[in-house]
């Protein structure tokens, strides 16, 4: 059986960055499950890895690109001695202490990881639009990140759907590179805020399709054209785009904890506020993963700075 850690921490965006770099300087000696890269947009270092420019994150005056702050965070818990892993937990067992962490074969007999602590940052992947052919066209124009893909739209015509701040953010970071950028949003009114829509409306090279969904992506290699429908007329039209990228939010990363942690209705895990403790004893959750109302890097950091102490509190007071 492998050793029993003083606390694992399960994800790598700023809430468990965060959580790394405090109990690293607390002597806890954490390991940091970082994730993988999947198909669906899951990303070791988190949304911010998938997003652009962050200007709103406290202390860059000059605002910061969203991989780039997550590098830093990493280095600042590596240099502290944080161990990180770039693999994902396929099952957790939370019901006896020391607590079970598996990778790999979740049906293999021993975990991998036997630990006291359990810190929860597994933050919230993107949503699809779940289309016949959106998933076969992802990485061959149907995307969720432009920072990851916008360059590969030099001079082309692109969609973006949605109408919340990411699409807004998205869309006008594709405009740097695409020659125009339909934003397609179910409704006549945004979600976005105020300083992102105004920012929008005044880019020559943004125009908006409202009341309006997509309905299918064609393309035999790569994205061709989309379908879209007016969902007040019914009237379908289409649009000759080689790219759509999909922004229309998140949905916490949480199935690992069903039957183990209390969640809400929506996924989101429950923590006793004002502390960062679950349901179960020694297991604490921080970041995106239990906040379904800011969402914020700097929330998601502040959180994980709370789950680090009351996890060293708590391992304290067992000792
Ligand atoms: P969001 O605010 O939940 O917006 C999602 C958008 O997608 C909404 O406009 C929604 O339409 C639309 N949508 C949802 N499901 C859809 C579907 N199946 N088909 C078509 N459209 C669909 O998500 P978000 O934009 O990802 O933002 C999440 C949070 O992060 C927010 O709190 C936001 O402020 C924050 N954020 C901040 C920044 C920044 O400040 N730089 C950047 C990105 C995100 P309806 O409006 O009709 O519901």
């Amino acid at each position: 059986m492998p050793e029993v850690r003083e606390v694992v921490i399960l994800g790598s965006g700023p809430a468990g960055l965060t959580a790394a770099i405090y109990t690293a300087r607390a002597s806890l000696d954490p390991l940091v499950i970082e994730g993988e890269p999947s198909s669906t947009g899951d990303q070791p270092g988190g949304q911010l890895m998938l997003t652009t420019e962050v200007e709103n994150f406290p202390g860059f005056p000059q605002g910061m690109m969203g991989p780039e702050l997550m590098m830093n965070f990493r280095q600042q818990a590596e240099r502290f001695g944080a161990e990180l892993k770039t693999e994902k937990a396929t099952k957790v067992d939370l019901s006896e202490r020391p607590f079970r962490v598996w990778i790999g074969d979740p049906e293999a007999a021993d975990p991998t990881y036997l630990t006291k602590s359990i810190i929860v940052a597994t933050g919230a992947t993107s949503l699809m639009l779940d289309l016949p052919n959106e998933q076969r066209l992802l990485g061959h124009g149907v995307s969720t990140c432009a920072t990851c893909d916008g360059f590969f739209f030099r001079d082309h015509d692109i969609a973006v759907v949605g109408g919340g701040d990411s699409a807004l953010e998205e869309a006008t970071f594709l405009t740097k590179f695409a020659k125009s950028v339909t934003v397609i949003h179910r409704r006549d009114e945004l979600r976005a805020s105020r300083i992102m829509q105004d920012r929008a409306f005044a880019n020559p090279k943004i125009s908006f399709l409202w009341n309006s969904q997509v309905v299918d992506v064609v393309g035999e290699q790569s994205v061709e054209r989309i379908e879209v429908e007016n969902l007040q007329t019914k009237e379908r039209s289409s649009l000759a785009v080689t790219g759509l990228f999909v922004a229309i939010g998140h949905r916490p990363n949480t199935d690992l904890f069903k039957g183990q942690l209390d969640m809400k209705d929506n996924g989101y895990l429950i923590t006793q506020s004002p502390s960062t403790r679950t349901n179960v004893e020694g297991v604490f959750a921080c970041g995106d993963v239990q906040d379904d109302i800011y969402r914020q890097a700097i929330t998601a950091s502040g959180s994980g700075c709370a789950a680090a102490i009351d996890a060293e509190r708590w391992l304290e007071a067992e000792e």
